[in-house]
């Protein structure tokens, strides 16, 4: 049985992982669920998209079994009075859980009771959230959930944004905008593998692709470790790049973006 967490506004970034999960499994579960407890700003909670009659068919179309829709009381029974929580480590604070304190919190409470729900033997999620990935792999681990976290590739526009479902709260300029971070993240890969090693350098690099599109408010270029997330000073194994920020005043669209670092083509190595 194959489990992919989702939280709505299907597009083809989610139909991958799905496909990837029947092509694995025998039964497919996708839930779909905007966890309020993940989110900072009641306005990105209230402005998420959704579009639950879009997601049923798209599920359908790919051949998933079960399409789970649980409403918040139902999922978290007692709340506020609620006693549990699963609390992210040191991880869960870095990054993107700096930018949004409780943010990994509310993810790995979220998963946890998910994966007692569906019990699936494997759940699968995307690169593009990179460390959500990362802090998955390590909450089967730390609390020996029998699952196998599947990881997939970023899946992009063909001009190379990263899909997203808040990409369909941009405006089309700040669409166009948007592409700054892929030719950030691009920029960066091609200085690696021209064998520049010292992050300052990479990340001054991504830095200065950003800034040629003002409108977009840089909130991180970190260059880590992809397994630890520890900064790197000097890439001297696979580096991970992470950029994020956000655009538009009404409504303010945050954006993320990730990819691998190889210095001097050292060419893709096994992630975990
Ligand atoms: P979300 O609905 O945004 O919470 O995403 C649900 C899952 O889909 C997560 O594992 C995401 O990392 C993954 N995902 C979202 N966008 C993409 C994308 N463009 N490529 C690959 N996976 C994605």
């Amino acid at each position: 049985m194959g489990f992919v967490p989702t939280m709505g506004a299907l597009h083809e970034g989610h139909l991958a992982l799905i496909r990837e999960a029947r092509a694995r499994a025998d039964f497919v579960v996708v839930s779909v669920f905007v966890n309020p407890t993940q989110f900072g700003e009641a306005n990105d909670l209230k402005g998420y998209p959704r579009d639950l009659s879009g997601d049923v068919d798209k599920c359908a179309s790919v051949g998933v079994d079960v399409v789970f829709h649980p409403d918040a009381a139902r999922l978290y029974p007692d709340a506020p009075a609620r006693l549990t929580h699963v609390k992210a480590g040191p991880l869960g604070r870095k990054l993107e859980g700096r930018s949004r304190a409780g943010h990994f919190d509310g993810v790995v409470t979220v998963c946890t009771a998910l994966f007692h729900i569906t019990a699936p033997h494997f759940a699968v999620f995307g690169e593009k959230d990179f460390q959500q990935l990362v802090m998955l792999r390590r909450l089967v681990r730390d609390l020996h959930m029998p699952i196998e976290i599947v990881p997939m590739p970023v899946l992009r526009d063909a001009d190379g944004l990263a899909l997203s479902s808040r990409n369909a709260r941009l405006s089309p300029r700040n669409r166009k905008r948007a592409l700054c971070l892929f030719n950030a993240l691009t920029a960066t890969q091609a200085l690696a593998e021209e064998g520049e090693t010292r992050s300052s350098r990479l990340r001054k690099r991504a830095r200065e692709v950003l800034a040629k599109t003002p409108e977009f408010e840089v909130d991180y270029v970190a260059v880590v470790d992809p397994n630890t997330f520890e900064p790197t000073p000097t890439l001297d194994g696979p580096g991970r790049l992470l950029i994020a920020g956000a655009i538009g005043k009404r409504p303010r669209v945050r954006l993320l973006d990730n990819g691998p670092l190889f210095v001097g083509a050292s060419g893709p190595t096994p992630l975990f």
